[in-house]
Parts: structure tokens; sequence; C-alpha cells
């Protein structure tokens, strides 16, 4: 009999979900170069069985590309099928990037800091998820009673991100009733970016295989803790010396590294509308939940927006290696070649514009009085995801990173993400999303 196994087609969409067509593994080959068609109107999608108005219709597809070098094969249990991915680019028929692929912005905003500053960008990230499962109940939080219930689950994971090469570095429990946590090592540009999407589909995978179902939805239930996903970012010269960091700058912070912070924090209401896309990303973005409701930036600051990580290396001529910069305010209901791509080009407008460090903040910006923030320059993050899309339009610099049409075809796929739960309880809300992520 002939082999079933499929590879997964996989691309990433507006709500960032992993969207995909399989073919056979002897096919494969065949599609290599051209990939497979899609509607474009696919990229109107909302997570549920309902597509927003856009500028496409019926008409016209794009090709979803493989890209060879993201190709995952995992095979958690021999009894099993394997996870067998590749993630694709979307490109218009003439092999030109669709204007509206996550891929090739992100792509592109790498090139342009590297033509501009001759830096490249390394990315790491954070994945906070909840487990759902029959025999899950409660566990003190961070306990290890609470991991050692899904050993078999946390082996089965931590094998599947080693052998696929995803730098699995730690895997822990977390605050939250079945929530847990896995964080990986930083890896160069592009690869960095799709491993974000490759570690999270193995965790689900292996989540599945041991019968239960990860959920990387940012508010798992109204009072829950949220579920953040924090990119940690780190620049690095031609000669791979870190970048970011000076050992006598605000935070050890470099200038460039304070200027591309100031370029995040001046766009950051309008970031939202990347980073956290969804109407459920303002249940779980506000204060006191270690997830930010400022747009503050600090020196390990969990209720900043972003949180300056210094070294644990204490000999200064190895510090800059670990140093890097965490951007709390994203979550999983995000793309993440918009979310870091929009950073990316946010912060190159702070290096553009020669932007001086923001003044840090060494509190929680919720306990200062409205005069001292005032002083900081310190705001709220958008309060809803209408809110954030209102400020990403009155932005026009922000807006300038892209095409008319992809302006128009996202906002108004977020526009309609937002009504359509702008009259349900938050409980509803959480449920849906827990389902769709
Ligand atoms: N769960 C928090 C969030 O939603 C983050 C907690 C932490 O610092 O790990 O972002
Ligand atoms: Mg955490």
């Amino acid at each position: 009999m002939a082999s079933g196994e499929l590879i997964f087609l996989v691309w990433t969409d507006f709500v960032g979900l992993s969207r995909t067509r399989g073919v056979p593994v002897s096919e494969y080959e065949r599609r290599r170069a051209h990939g497979l068609g899609w509607a474009v109107a696919g990229q109107a999608l909302t997570p549920f069985e309902d597509i927003a108005d856009n500028p496409w219709g019926s008409m016209g597809e794009v090709r979803q590309t493989p890209v060879e070098e993201t190709r995952l094969r995992v095979s958690l249990r021999p009894d099993h099928p394997p996870l067998h991915v590749v993630l694709c680019d979307s490109l218009n028929p003439d092999g030109s990037a669709w204007e509206c692929c996550g891929r090739s912005f992100l792509a592109r905003a790498l090139a342009d800091m590297h033509a501009e500053t001759g830096l490249d960008l390394k990315i790491a990230y954070e994945h906070e998820f909840t487990l759902a499962g029959e025999d899950l109940g409660w566990a003190p939080p961070f306990s290890l009673d609470a991991v050692r219930r899904i050993a078999p689950f946390a082996d089965l994971c931590t094998a599947a991100l080693l052998d696929a090469g995803l730098a699995v570095e730690t895997l822990e429990p977390e605050f939250g009733v079945g929530q847990y946590e896995v964080s990986c090592g930083p890896a160069a540009g592009m690869a960095g970016a799709d491993r974000v999407l490759l570690t999270r589909e193995v965790i689900r995978e292996a989540a599945r295989q041991c019968r239960l179902r990860a959920s990387f939805a940012p508010k798992p239930a109204p009072e829950a803790v949220g579920n953040g996903c924090h990119a940690h970012l780190s620049l690095w010269d031609a000669q791979g010396r870190p970048a970011a960091f000076d050992v006598n700058g605000p935070g050890e912070l470099s200038a460039i590294a304070a200027s591309f912070v100031a370029g995040v924090r001046r766009h950051l209401a309008a970031l939202c509308a990347l980073c956290a896309p969804s109407p459920l990303s303002y249940l779980r973005l506000g204060p006191h939940h270690w997830s930010c409701g400022y747009d503050a930036a600090g020196v390990q600051n969990r209720e900043a927006a972003i949180r300056i990580c210094p070294s644990p290396v204490p000999d200064p001529a190895a510090r800059g290696d670990a140093f890097n910069m965490e951007f709390r305010f994203t979550d999983a209901t995000a793309n993440p070649y918009l979310a870091i791509g929009g950073i990316v080009r946010a912060g190159l407008e702070g290096i553009r514009a020669r932007l001086p460090a923001p003044a840090l903040v060494n509190r929680d910006p919720a306990d200062m009085s409205d005069a001292e923030r005032e002083a900081l320059g310190v705001k709220a993050l958008p309060a809803s995801l209408d809110a954030a899309v209102s400020a990403f339009e009155q932005d026009a610099l922000a807006r300038s990173w892209f095409t008319p049409t992809m302006v128009e075809a996202y906002t108004a796929l977020k526009r309609h993400e937002a009504k359509a739960f702008a009259a349900s309880t938050p409980a509803d809300m959480c449920e849906r999303y827990a389902l769709a992520y």
C-alpha cells in the first residue's frame, strides 16, 4: 500500500491561525516550486465560521509556497502519524510577494533595518498556554505537583521540541490553573519568527497525544490569569556582537536600542492592533496582571509594556550576550510576523528619528498618579480592539508600513471581529476563543 503520510502546507493569516492544505508526501516535490492555491479572500476569515467584507470577493488567488528550511517532521508516537508541516510564503502567481503576506512583511522590515543600520535581530518567545483535560484538577501555582501531573505531556513535548531543533529552554507550571509555559532560545531573524508557529504547533500536537488540549488564547476565563506570548528581541552587528547593550547606557541600553524602544513606545497604541489583535486581548491587557496596561518601559518591570531584561552574567565582557528587550503586550491571537514586523518598523522609525531613551519606569505605572505618569510620558494602552484599530488608523507612519489594500482589509477584519463580540459576555468570548486558539 502507498504511504498515506501527508505534509501540511501551513500559513498564518491576519487572525494568527495556522491554516493549511495537505499533500501526500509523494506529491510534495511536484508542489514545492509553485505551492498550492488559496483564495485571497481567505485572508478576511475571522477565527470562526465567518468572513469579513474584503477588497477581493470571489476573485483571485495566492500561491501558498513552501519555505523548505521551515519543514518539520516530528513523530511523537510510533503508532500515530507524524506531524509533518512546512511554512509558506504567500506569493502572487508571478512569484512576487503578496502584499498581505505576513512573512514577507517581516522579511522586508528586517532587510530595511539591516540596510539602514547594519543590525540584525534575534528573536526568542515565551509561550504561555492552558491545558485542558479530564484529570487536571487544581494544583498550587508554579508547583512541582502542577507539572508532575502532566509529566507524560511535559516529556513528550520537550522531546518533540528538541528533536525539531526548536531550542526549548524551560517548561514550567505558571500562575493559573492548568497554565504552563514553554520558553525557547533565540534564533536569528526569520527563523526566530518561524519558530513561534512551529513551537506552538508542536506543543498542541504533544497535548493531543496525551489527550489534553493546549489553548494559547489570551484569557482562558474572565477571572483567570492571562496567557501572554512575550517576544524577547535583541540586536546584533555584522560581526555578531550584541548591539542593544551598553554598560553605560540607561538601563544598559545602547543609544540605538534606546531609540528602538522609544520608537516602539511612540507607536505602541497602533502596534496593539497588530500585537494584541482580538477583542479577547483586551481582557488580558490591563494593570496588575503582569501583562501590562501602560506603554511604559522599565528594567525588570513586569508591569511595563517593554521590560528591559538585564543579563544574568556578571562579567562585563559577556554581559551583552544575554541582554534583551521583552515586548510583553503581544499575545497568541497575533500573526507573529505582523507583530514582530510591526515592532521592528516602529523601532526603526525611532532609530531614524534618533529618539532619545525613554524615561525608564521602576514601579507599577498603575500605582502612580496621573501627574506622575504624565511627567514620565506614560500613557494607558488602548482598552479595546476598536480603540487599538482607531489608533492604528490615526497613525500615518504605522499605516505607511503597509499597502492601502492591506490596511483596508486588516482594519475591516478587526472591526468585524470586534463587532461580532460587542454584545457577548466575557465568559462567552473566553469560551469561543479558547477553542479557536
Ligand atoms: N501571564 C502574564 C501575561 O499575560 C505574564 C506573566 C509572566 O510574567 O510570566 O502576560
Ligand atoms: Mg510567564
